[in-house]
C-alpha cells in the first residue's frame, strides 16, 4: 500500500471582506494558490520529500505579488524590504531560517540551504547573505520585490502612526472598493506557508515573509522561529503560521500544537482550534495557521474573517477557499 501524502498551503489570514473583493482579484488569488498548491503536490506524486514539496509551493507564492512575501513583501519604515523564511523536516527534527535579508529572490530557498549545507538554524541580515553569494545566489535589488500598492500601504501606515496593519477594529465593512480600496487584504498578514506529508511519511513545513508594514530596528515576528511559525516532526504534526507576530511569538503557537498533539494525545483538529480559538485569541492575536499530520489529515484555523488557503488531500481532491465561513 502507498503511503498516503497530501499538502496545504496559506497565503495569510486576517480582515478579508467579500465588498472589496473584486471579481477579477478574486479570480486572480484563487488561481495563484491553486498552481501554488499544485506545484507541490507534483513533487509529492513524483515520491519527492516533503521539504522540497513545501519549498515549491512557497516559492511560487514568493514569485507572486499578491502576496507578502519575495516579490510584494511589505516595506519597513525605511523603505527596504526585509524578508524573513523558515523551513523544517519532520524526520530528524532539521531546521533552516535567514531573517531581515534585502536581496534574496527567494528566501525559503536560502531557508533550506542554511538546513542542509550550514551548521547553523538561524542566520540574520548581512551573514545570511554572505553565506547566500557563497553558495551562488544571485544578487537580486531592492527594486524587484518593490510595488507600488505596498509603498501606498506604508504611507497610509506612517500617517495612522502604526507599525503594522490594523485590524478588525477598523474593518470599513462598507466602504466600496476604489483605487486604495481595492485591494482587500490592506488589513490581512499577507505572509505564505505550505505543509505536508510525503509518501516516505516524513513531515515539512515552510513559512515566509516581508513582515509587518512599517517595521523598524531590524523587527523579526514568528515567521523565521522553529517552534512559533513553523514546526514539523515525524509521527506528529507539521504547522505553518499567519498572523502578528508578536502574539504567535509569545504564545509558542506551532510548537504548541506539537506539544499538544504529543503530550495530551488531542487530534489535529482540536489542537489547532483550543490555541487559534482560544489562547491566541484571548490575547488579542489575530490570524490563522494550517497544519498535516502524520495521516496526511489537514486542518485550516483562523480567528479572522478570512486566509487564503489550498489543500490536496489524500485522496487528491483539491480546495482553494479564501473566507472564513467557506
Ligand atoms: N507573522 C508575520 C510576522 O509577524 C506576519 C504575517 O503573518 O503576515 O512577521
Amino acid at each position: 500500500m502507498i503511503q498516503p501524502f497530501s499538502i496545504a498551503i496559506h497565503g495569510g489570514a486576517g480582515t478579508i471582506l467579500r465588498s472589496q473583493m473584486s471579481d477579477e482579484l478574486h479570480q486572480e488569488i484563487i488561481s495563484a494558490l491553486k498552481k501554488s498548491v499544485l506545484a507541490g503536490y507534483h513533487v509529492l506524486q513524483n515520491g519527492g520529500d516533503a521539504v522540497d514539496a513545501v519549498v515549491e509551493a512557497v516559492k511560487f507564492m514568493e514569485d507572486c505579488p499578491h502576496f507578502n512575501a519575495g516579490k510584494g513583501s511589505v516595506l519597513t519604515h525605511d523603505e527596504f524590504v526585509e524578508m524573513d523564511a523558515s523551513v523544517m523536516h519532520g524526520l530528524e527534527m532539521d531546521a533552516g531560517a535567514i531573517a531581515g535579508v534585502r536581496h534574496i529572490k527567494n528566501p525559503v530557498e536560502l531557508a533550506r540551504d542554511v538546513m542542509r549545507k550550514s551548521n547553523h538554524v538561524l542566520l540574520i541580515g548581512e551573514g545570511a547573505e554572505k553565506f547566500a553569494f557563497e553558495h551562488n545566489y544571485e544578487y537580486t535589488e531592492q527594486d524587484y520585490f518593490f510595488t507600488e500598492r505596498r509603498y501606498e500601504q506604508l504611507l497610509s501606515m506612517k500617517e495612522k502612526g502604526l507599525f503594522a496593519l490594523s485590524e478588525s477594529k477598523d474593518p470599513e465593512p462598507s466602504e466600496p472598493p476604489s483605487a486604495k480600496t481595492q485591494y482587500p487584504d490592506d488589513k490581512k498578514y499577507g505572509t505564505v506557508g505550505a505543509v505536508a506529508l510525503d509518501m516516505q511519511g516524513n513531515l515539512a513545513a515552510a513559512t515566509s515573509t516581508g513582515g509587518v508594514t512599517n517595521k523598524k530596528y531590524g523587527r523579526v515576528g514568528d515567521s523565521p522561529i522553529v517552534g512559533a511559525g513553523t514546526m514539523a516532526e515525524n509521527g506528529n504534526v507539521a504547522v505553518s503560521t499567519t498572523g502578528m507576530g508578536e502574539f504567535f511569538l509569545r504564545k509558542m503557537v506551532a510548537g504548541d500544537v506539537a506539544a499538544r498533539m504529543r503530550y495530551l494525545k488531542e487530534d489535529v483538529h482540536t489542537a489547532c482550534e483550543h490555541i487559534i480559538q482560544g489562547d491566541l485569541k484571548a490575547m488579542g492575536g489575530e490570524g490563522g495557521l494550517i497544519a498535516v499530520d502524520s495521516k496526511g489529515d489537514i486542518h485550516f484555523g483562523m480567528n479572522s474573517s478570512g486566509m487564503y488557503r489550498a489543500s490536496v488531500d489524500i485522496h487528491g481532491k483539491v480546495e482553494v477557499k479564501i473566507y472564513a465561513d467557506e
